[in-house]
């Protein structure tokens, strides 16, 4: 029998999703609209610690409706991660406004503050500070959001935070994404919990959250009759999707867990290779480990991420590049970027390992021994042995 592909992150059901979703047929509330929808942004918003929340049809939705809540319009500019997913900049896009990238700091490979202070001092002298910052927390590590806070509060321009890869994180004991005016989550099917689709918005603010949720619903005004004041988007979470949610979470703490266990496995199957080293954890937190995440340095290590990469593959195991920066992106070259060389080397020399909450001993054993077997020739025999035997006794 051959092996199974082992994937990069897949979904990992608890079984309550089933029965959930059962109720939601039982009842017939299969719509955009229904209890389960209702009950699911109550959990979560007790669960990230936000007095309110607004289920939505994806992340990237959730993201256009905040930044749109934030004020932002057509030629207006707006500060984001270039270390990220494309989402987390489409949303400035479908407004109408510029996005401008800043670099990460090797610390937490977020937004560097420093940088982002410096920025908006000299954008505030010249009289052109922008509408807002798209802050990302990356692969389940928060950006160090006192700094970034502080700098945006200093100049009046508020701070969007996407958590999307972030949930179940924490900044000085409280979740990233409850900080800024907004803060966006995503469940799509990779992230550390999913519901086969959907995202959050969570705000302090419950006008702002009252608000999202009309934007969410096609901005229908409360008449009889059909009346808009406004135009607004179709991008509700469906009832059922909401049920899907509601079972994942209630094991987020123990995936969160799963996820920290497969990167110590990790660490400690690995951290002995010369030229590999693991994303920093930085000190202001709990990192969840979304994603296992190491870089890869040619000349200590004796091959390149492309060839561990093509190792993994060719093991059936599924790998990815640390994202490819923004601003290194065809479609969005041509707009203004601060620093990039952090990212930029992140991206030649990141790898992210399959991480699921769902991997066996069996599934990390085949990852270390693919790595492992690249690195190989510089390494003694007994030495590999010696690894695996630590990951038998885990
Ligand atoms: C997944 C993700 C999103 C988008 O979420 P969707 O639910 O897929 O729309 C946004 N930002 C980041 C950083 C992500 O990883």
């Amino acid at each position: 029998m051959t092996a199974q592909r082992i994937f990069l992150s897949p979904p990992h059901m608890s079984g309550t999703e089933r029965r959930l979703v059962a109720e939601a047929f039982d009842t017939n509330w299969i719509a955009p609209v229904g209890p389960h929808v209702d009950a699911f942004e109550r959990e979560f918003a007790a669960a990230v610690g936000a007095p309110h929340a607004a289920a939505l049809s994806s992340g990237t939705a959730a993201l256009h409706i905040a930044l749109r809540l934030a004020g932002v319009r057509p030629g207006d500019e707006v500060f984001v991660s270039t270390l990220t997913f494309v989402a987390s900049v489409s949303p400035i896009l479908y407004l109408g406004a510029t996005p401008v990238f800043l670099d990460s700091d090797r610390q937490s490979w977020n937004m560097d503050p420093v940088l982002l202070a410096d920025a908006l001092e000299a954008r505030a002298r010249s009289g052109r500070l922008p509408r807002a910052v798209v802050l990302v927390h990356l692969y389940g590590q928060s950006a160090d959001l006192a700094p970034i806070l502080a700098a945006c509060a200093r100049h009046g321009v508020p701070v969007v935070e996407d958590a999307a890869e972030a949930l179940g994180a924490t900044y000085h004991g409280r979740a990233p994404g409850t900080f800024g005016h907004a803060g966006i989550f995503s469940f799509n099917g990779n992230k550390i919990i999913t519901s086969a689709g959907g995202g959050m918005l969570v705000s302090d603010d419950e006008a702002l959250v009252a608000h999202a949720r009309k934007l969410a619903t096609q901005a229908r005004d409360p008449a009889p009759h059909y009346q808009h004041s406004e135009i607004g988007y179709n991008y509700r979470l469906s009832n059922v999707l909401a049920a899907i949610g509601r079972g994942q979470l209630r094991v987020l703490e123990g995936r969160v867990a799963a996820r920290r266990r497969n990167f110590a496995c990790y660490a400690e199957a690995l951290g002995d290779l010369p030229g590999l080293a693991f994303m920093p954890e930085a000190p202001w937190g709990r990192a969840t480990r979304w994603l296992t995440c190491i870089t890869i340095d040619p000349a200590e290590f004796g091959a390149d991420r492309d060839t561990v990469l093509q190792a993994l593959e060719a093991a059936d195991i599924e790998a990815r590049p640390v994202w490819k920066p923004m601003h290194l992106q065809p479609a969005l070259a041509r707009y203004e970027t601060i620093g990039g060389e952090v990212a930029e080397d992140l991206f030649t020399c990141g790898l992210c390992l399959p991480s699921g909450s769902s991997l066996g001993r069996a599934d990390l054993e085949r990852v270390v021994h693919a790595i492992r077997r690249v690195a190989a020739p510089a390494l003694p025999r007994h030495a590999i042995h010696a690894t695996e035997a630590a990951l038998l006794t885990r």
